[in-house]
């Protein structure tokens, strides 16, 4: 990737008082104001050659974009929802010379096709390979996005169809050591099982509260994601969904509890799959999560919805 820095530019901070672009609580909006810790957080995302394209997610006043400029990205795209941030990024993507292009839309409804043909792409020719999807995520829809970029890896649809999607994203600390938590760890939990069945997880850069303006109540953390080679999954992503949703609802108690409750005879599923029914849900390794979520779709037990 050649480094081709950007023109000098007004600073971020001096755009949102030109623009009064005061910090939107709905829109979970907090800003980075601090170059060294966007270039740092642009640094974690290791993007790889000169194919991978850049999807940013909330760009805002842009200097999170700056600094993914700055490392001579030939191919981004921003997604933001707040119009008012439009002229900021309209004359950063002029002094990109067209290496950044800008959509206005929500991110949980745009469509991958309008990401694509933004940046130029036509399948199957491109010999792009690599899309990676970074951000300092809205907190307020961080996991509700995440839940639905694993569901299209895992199904393989949108841009994770064609292309090996890596992410670097930023969410709130609690919730970035619930997608990394180890086994029988008190964060592990669903968003672990979901996140590691399909991905290698690292949280790579704790940032905080300070950092940001407005300050947040809570610190946050960056999480590295890079697709597995191949996934853990052994049912579909909204079965290991459903099972997940329903061993959690009841983290304290022991597998055997736990399907002694939904019917008297639902202990032998864990037999049938030698599974230690004293572990609780917390315990099991995403291999086993998977082999369990297989034999209970198997059993045909309703869980509950
Ligand atoms: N990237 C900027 C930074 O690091 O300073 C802003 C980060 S701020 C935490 C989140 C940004 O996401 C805001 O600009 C907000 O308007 C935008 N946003 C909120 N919901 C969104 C959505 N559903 N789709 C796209 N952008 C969204």
């Amino acid at each position: 990737m050649g480094v081709r820095p950007l023109p000098r530019l007004p600073a971020v901070r001096d755009l949102i008082k030109l623009y009064g672009l005061s910090a939107q609580s709905q829109l979970s909006q907090n800003f980075i104001l601090d170059k060294n810790i966007t270039d740092k957080i642009a640094r974690c995302a290791d993007i790889g050659p000169s194919e991978s394209v850049i999807v940013e997610v909330g760009p805002g006043p842009g200097l999170l974009t700056r600094s993914l400029l700055d490392l001579g990205i030939e191919n981004m795209v921003a997604v933001e929802k707040d119009s008012r941030f439009l002229p900021t990024l309209s004359q950063l993507a002029d002094a990109s010379d067209s290496r950044l292009k800008v959509i206005q839309g929500d991110m949980l409804t745009v469509q991958h096709d309008d990401i694509l043909k933004a940046l130029g792409l036509t399948i199957p020719q491109t010999k792009i390979k690599q899309v990676h999807i970074l951000g300092n995520l809205p907190f307020s829809v961080a996991t509700p996005l995440l839940a639905q970029w694993l569901g299209g890896l895992s199904a393989r649809t949108g841009i994770f169809a064609s292309f090996e999607t890596s992410m670097t994203l930023m969410f709130q600390k609690e919730v970035a050591e619930r997608i990394v938590a180890p086994v029988s760890t008190s964060p592990r939990g669903r968003l672990s099982v979901a996140a590691q069945s399909l991905c290698h997880t690292n949280l790579v850069y704790r940032v905080p509260a300070d950092s940001f303006v407005p300050r947040p109540k809570v610190d946050a953390a960056v999480v590295h994601l890079v697709p597995l080679r191949e996934s853990l999954l052994k049912v579909t992503f909204p079965e290991l969904e459903h099972v997940s949703r329903f061993l959690f609802s009841s983290r304290r108690k022991t597998l055997r509890r736990i399907m002694k409750n939904l019917d008297s005879e639902a202990p032998a599923v864990l037999d049938q799959c030698q599974m230690d029914g004293n572990l609780r849900p917390q315990d099991l390794t995403n291999e086993a999560f998977n082999t369990l979520a297989r034999a209970i779709v198997d059993s045909k037990l309703t869980l509950p919805p």
